[in-house]
């Protein structure tokens, strides 16, 4: 989400109350946040539907159909969303539960993984920097190469994927500090400030200047 408001701010794109000042008034105006982000792709008006019960102050207008006849999405328990769709919709019903399953997964509540090795591991193929990932309880890297489809596809290297632990590993002999045993925490200070990062590929790892 908050790559997705860093990419609109970018664009120059109008965050709502500079877009709409008027209608917007208790807010800032400076920006796109996490939060402007997250408040529209929850929100399930975009479908078509009519959504009562999202806040509890919210009522039901009288124009619109009352919440007699009512649907349930999953994670969205106390919410009254009409059967009915009452004007266009700019989103399809799938996407915004798909939204909805990623964004659940991504609340201040989920638990915040740590990597070391953020920005110093590079990819040998593709010559991007790896991307943290967390897999089977732990902190991993992975480079997909440029591709973000979660599917195979025909003729697309393989992800390359390292775990942290293996990773500290190869940094300690790749710095020749076996003897010192220094903890991953101080490798990777020990990299930043040599300006090194750890070229990586399926067959081995070597040190390049950042
Ligand atoms: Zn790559």
């Amino acid at each position: 989400m908050s790559g997705i408001a860093a990419e609109l701010n970018r664009s120059g794109v109008p965050c709502p109350s500079q877009a709409d000042p008027g209608r917007n008034r208790h807010r800032a105006g400076s920006g796109w946040t996490l939060i402007t982000v997250r408040a529209i792709l929850g929100n399930a008006k975009y479908t078509g539907r009519q959504v009562w019960n999202r806040q509890p102050a919210q009522h039901t207008p009288p124009h619109l159909p009352g919440p007699s006849r009512v649907q349930r999405w999953t994670g969205t328990d106390d919410w009254v969303i009409s059967t009915r769709v009452v004007h266009p919709a700019l989103v399809s019903e799938s996407d915004f539960v798909a939204v909805q399953q990623l964004a659940a997964a991504a609340t201040p509540d989920a638990p915040v993984h740590h990597y070391l090795f953020v920005s110093l591991l590079r990819c040998g193929r593709c010559r991007r920097l790896l991307d943290p990932c967390w897999s089977h309880g732990r902190a991993a890297y992975r480079c997909r190469h440029g591709h973000t489809s979660a599917r195979p596809q025909h003729g697309r290297p393989r992800n390359l994927y390292v775990r942290e632990d293996r990773m500290s590993a190869i940094i300690r002999e790749l710095l020749a500090v076996m003897e010192l045993a220094p903890a991953p925490a101080a490798l990777a200070d020990h990299l930043r400030r040599e300006r090194l990062t750890v070229l990586c590929t399926e067959t081995g790892c070597s040190l390049q200047p950042a």
